[in-house]
């Protein structure tokens, strides 16, 4: 359906196409439902609403073409291959090819802004001038955390939210803002971590020597939160998570 708003990348008013999460580039398969986790689910407890059908993925009308095909054209192929690295890195393959880490960054930026409609928070503001090279203040302030998500047919989108931990010791990161999970990554754009936590792409992008460290280590550990909901596991969602999504 034609629909014109607010581009969620660039920040034009155009015609606005759809981009999909996870990105065509990882493994993007098929039919699939979701369930939006909107105010009156948050309101309601168990109940769930809008329940959505969609082809490849879970898919967001917010971003113009342009940005789909810059999205697409000039980073995409980086996190498919990056997808591939660490998927060849369980498995104890030799990777067979490379990426570009500042590439894998900035689609990683530029899906998780088009996974809500134009967004005029200072996070946001801050990661499109970072994915239009305007400046790197996106790179001080906030962490890029990734781990491995090691289930293969769930994927959450989670924005504005409070993961908590119920009687065992699972630390977590602090102020997250706005993630993604889809097997074998989770994505999880955070305030600065004053400790280090997880894997931050930020850091790692200044000093290149982590990522070989990071990757050897891919698949030993995993962050329980909050992709388990359980009875040890809970998260809470502001009114402004409503663009948060889960899929299984
Ligand atoms: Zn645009």
């Amino acid at each position: 359906m034609p629909k014109t708003g607010k581009c969620a990348i660039c920040g034009q008013r155009k015609q606005l196409s759809y981009d999909h999460i996870p990105p065509k580039c990882c493994g993007n398969n098929g039919e699939s439902y979701y369930i939006s986790f909107t105010p009156e689910y948050l309101g309601n407890g168990l109940r769930m609403t809008k329940r959505k059908h969609s082809q490849n993925g879970i898919k967001f009308q917010t971003i113009c073409s342009e940005c789909n095909n810059g999205l697409g054209g000039k980073y995409d192929e980086d996190l498919g291959a990056f997808r591939q690295f660490v998927i060849d890195a369980i498995n104890g393959r030799k990777p067979e090819k490379g990426f570009d880490l500042n590439n894998v960054i900035k689609a990683v930026v530029g899906h998780l802004l088009a996974a809500s409609e134009f967004d005029s928070s200072l996070p946001a503001r801050a990661m499109r001038d970072y994915y239009f090279d305007k400046n790197e203040k996106l790179l001080d302030k906030y962490s890029l955390l990734v781990c491995f998500y090691p289930y293969q047919n769930s994927i959450f989108i989670l924005k504005n939210y409070v993961p908590m931990v119920f009687g065992i010791n699972d630390p977590m990161p602090e102020g997250m803002l706005s993630s993604f999970y889809f097997f074998p990554f989770a994505f999880i754009l955070c305030d600065k971590q004053k400790l280090p936590f997880g894997n931050d792409l930020f850091e790692t992008l200044r000093i290149p020597s982590q990522l070989k460290f990071m990757l050897n280590d891919w698949g030993r550990k995993f962050p329980t939160w909050p992709a388990i909901v359980d009875n040890n596991h809970a998260f809470i969602a502001s009114a402004a998570g409503k663009d948060s999504v889960f899929k299984n």
